[in-house]
């Protein structure tokens, strides 16, 4: 089922190395590392010591009975990553890239950021090696996102402004590959989400493979048996790969990736790849992006920030292209109504974006039956989105 790194990082026909003859050392360097420290047992103790004794691990996987109850079908499950420290699944990739970069000899890590989640959880990692941290964002996202541009600094990180393009994410991306092009030596490109070049795709993988492997373990032993289906949205699509990942080889659980439709998918404001994209290469990867009628990357749009990405992952695709996992759309009003309700039901204030996920949850389990099982998973919490939320309601509350 699993078409691996063997080939050069292919899934399918997706996924490979589009970039530069000057990256090509930089990701030469990271594969073999990478491949070395995936089989060293001390690698791997230190990885768990970390995320059990830093990141809160594991996660709880919590039965929302009363949302059950009220939507009177299948069980119900969240996989809580919105429990992390930091608030969201991010620190399980940042955390495993930066102990690999230290092994490497790296003293300085570089990422590129949209709504500024994957710098803060970046700057956090950089802070507890001791690294130095530089974050790529669009100058515009800087301007919308002046909380998170001070939480960076605050843990000790330089924010560089991008303002080529539309100065939003996929700028910072490309700057991001610019400057690590510029500065291999002492320098790793903490990529943050399954995209971009072989070995990314398959690295921030494995990181976020926790989240199933958990996941898996606390469905049998809660339930005595496995799940339905396994929710999760997708953006770049880590907290989704991360949610299947152990879940791939068991062909009666349904997979289903949520991604943003934004004001609908009959609209050009949207950010759907799957549902309306088309295969191409970008940053670095073969894969599906939103593009205009001349192959140009088409500007995406969500009120979720964290899904605002005109890609989806390689593995992604080609999930989709053999049909073993499936990709709906979600709509902003959808994820809002899914916010307010999980608030109200479960006392749990969701990210916007899992938001997406839990509302395609909402539309099936009434269907399904009461014996059966959905795990849904939160990839964060959503205090960071209550003034967005407010404002779409026509509410103003400081941001
Ligand atoms: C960044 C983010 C996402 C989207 O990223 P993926 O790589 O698709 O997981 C989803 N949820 C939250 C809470 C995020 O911060």
């Amino acid at each position: 089922m699993e078409a691996d790194a063997g080939k050069k990082g292919r899934f399918g026909r997706f996924g490979g190395q589009y970039i530069p003859e000057t990256l090509m050392n930089a990701v030469i360097e990271l594969d073999e590392a990478y491949a070395h420290y995936k089989q060293d047992p001390a690698f791997q103790a230190e990885l768990s010591a970390l995320f059990n004794e830093y990141a809160n691990r594991p996660s709880p996987l919590y039965f929302a009975g009363k949302m059950t109850k009220d939507l009177g079908g299948a069980k119900i499950y969240f996989k809580r990553e919105d429990l992390n420290f930091t608030g969201a699944h991010k620190i399980n990739n940042v955390l495993g890239q930066a102990l690999l970069a230290r092994k490497m000899g790296k003293t300085r890590l570089i990422a590129e950021t949209g709504a500024g989640q994957h710098g803060v959880a970046t700057a956090t990692a950089a802070a507890y090696f001791g690294m130095e941290c530089v974050i790529f964002m669009g100058k515009v996202d800087t301007e919308r996102q002046a909380l998170n541009v001070y939480k960076m600094k605050l843990l000790g990180a330089d924010v560089v402004p991008v303002t080529s393009g539309t100065a939003t994410l996929k700028d910072a991306v490309s700057e991001a590959f610019r400057e690590w092009t510029n500065r291999i030596a002492d320098t790793h490109y903490c990529l943050g989400s399954v995209m971009g070049p072989h070995p990314f795709p398959t690295i921030v993988r494995d990181f976020q493979a926790v989240i199933s492997r958990e996941a898996r373990a606390q469905i049998l032993e809660r339930e005595g048996r496995l799940p339905d289906c396994v929710l999760a949205c997708v953006g770049g699509g880590s907290n989704a790969i991360g949610s299947f990942y152990h879940f791939i080889e068991d062909a009666k659980v349904q997979l289903i990736g949520c991604e943003a439709a934004g004001r609908g998918i009959d609209t050009f404001e949207t950010a759907a790849t799957v549902s309306t994209g088309r295969i191409g290469v970008f940053h670095g990867m073969k894969s599906l992006f939103c593009q205009d009628e001349y192959g140009q990357i088409a500007p995406v749009y969500s009120i979720s920030a964290g899904l605002d990405y005109p890609g989806i992952g390689p593995e992604h695709a080609y999930l989709n292209e053999i049909h073993r996992a499936q990709y709906v759309p979600v709509t902003d009003e959808e994820a809002v109504a899914a916010f307010e309700y999980t608030s109200r039901m479960e006392g749990i204030i969701p990210a916007i974006e899992s938001s997406h996920a839990i509302a395609h949850a909402m539309k099936i389990a009434p269907k399904m039956g009461k014996d059966q099982i959905l795990i849904v998973t939160v990839s964060g919490r959503g205090d960071k989105d209550c003034a967005a939320v407010a404002r779409y309601r026509g509410e103003s509350i400081q941001d």
